[in-house]
């Protein structure tokens, strides 16, 4: 199907990659009626006039039935998530977003909702698929024997689930893409929620400004990861909920590097280069992990395709202008 007439909700809208797609979605033309955060609306990333933003904690139940009234597709992305900083040490915070999904699932089909999407991510695979940096790129059946990271990864992989069996025994009809590290302009940088690559960019940013040369990175640095930069998250977002994909699908890049890598793309771009120490005991999740996007390409004969030092560049130099504007009172 493609997406016309039909009335959509984005819950997380005032997220990072809500934010970004309730514009996405405008501009090609959808109908997003409503966006929904738990946060109030002056801390929203992008707040979109013309769509009813609406600030409501979607673990209450009722709350979830007005999200729904009226809507035939709903994007849910609401969740209580960050970066492994976070998602380490709040695992029960992390555990209950399932209020949310359970209560969004329920009252999406008691309300007629036609399409549900959910946002899951590569944190449900098998942990032991991922102790070496040198990866085997996932594959959607990687996540079978579970073994997800502790918390939101199995939060995440019950939420899956539970998509599946409203699908089976309700009929409404879920589509569940499962998300590689997205970054881009607009996100949370600072404050403990923040992901490895804004993170790096604040820290680069910082030295640069201080004049200190250093930078800390967590881990030894030789940990593997890919990232997918918001565009195409995006876009591969919209042509899931309009396939006919019928189980959870890799959203990712395939573009591996390591954080070393990465840091050193974020200093070509500062024009700088830092002495490095490592924080063996911080959190830094799995040792490798990589996003096989076979099944996607054979699904839509696409992929995010967006290289990580463009999406870096743009990244950087949002984080830059925040960092760095005039304080305002
Ligand atoms: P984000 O934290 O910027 O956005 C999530 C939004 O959900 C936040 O604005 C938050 O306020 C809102 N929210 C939390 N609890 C809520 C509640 N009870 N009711 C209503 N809103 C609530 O994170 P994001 O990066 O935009 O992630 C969006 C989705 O994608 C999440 O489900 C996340 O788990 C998933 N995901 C993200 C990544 C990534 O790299 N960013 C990777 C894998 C999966």
């Amino acid at each position: 199907m493609k997406l016309t007439n039909e009335k959509v909700v984005v819950c997380g809208g005032g997220g990072f990659i809500g934010g970004h797609l309730v514009k996405a979605l405008l501009d090609n033309g959808v109908n997003v009626v409503r966006a929904v955060d738990v946060k109030p609306l002056d801390e929203w990333y992008q707040k979109t006039k013309d769509v009813e933003n609406l600030s409501l904690d979607l673990r209450d139940k009722a709350n979830c039935y007005k999200a729904t009234d009226g809507i035939q597709v709903v994007f849910q992305l609401a969740a209580d998530m960050g970066g492994m900083g976070f998602i380490e040490n709040n695992k029960a915070l992390c555990m209950l977003s399932v209020l949310t999904n359970t209560h969004m699932l329920m009252a999406a089909k008691d309300s007629g909702v036609e399409r549900f999407f959910y946002s899951s991510s590569a944190c449900v695979y098998n942990g032991d698929k991922q102790k070496t940096p040198d990866v085997v790129a996932l594959k959607e059946e990687d996540a079978y024997p579970a073994l997800p990271e502790d918390g939101y990864g199995w939060e995440k992989l019950f939420s899956e689930r539970m998509c599946r069996h409203f699908e089976e025994d309700f009929g409404l009809l879920t589509r569940v893409a499962r998300y590689h590290n997205v970054y881009g302009p607009l996100g949370t940088y600072d404050g403990g929620r923040e992901k490895a690559p804004a993170a790096m960019c604040r820290k680069v940013i910082q030295a640069k400004a201080s004049g200190k040369h250093e930078i800390e990175i967590w881990g030894d640095g030789h940990q593997t990861r890919s990232f997918m930069y918001i565009d195409d998250c995006t876009k591969g977002t919209q042509a899931i909920l309009e396939s006919d994909i019928d189980e959870p699908i890799n959203l990712g890049s395939s573009e591996l590097v390591t954080i070393n890598q990465l840091v050193d793309i974020v200093e070509e771009i500062a024009g700088i280069k830092l002495k490095r120490t490592y924080k063996l005991d911080a959190p830094k999740g799995v040792n490798g992990r990589n996003s096989d996007n076979t099944k996607i390409l054979d699904h839509l004969g696409w992929e995010p395709s967006i290289r990580l030092k463009d999406g870096m560049a743009k990244t950087y130099e949002w984080i830059e202008s925040q960092m760095l504007a005039p304080v305002t009172k």
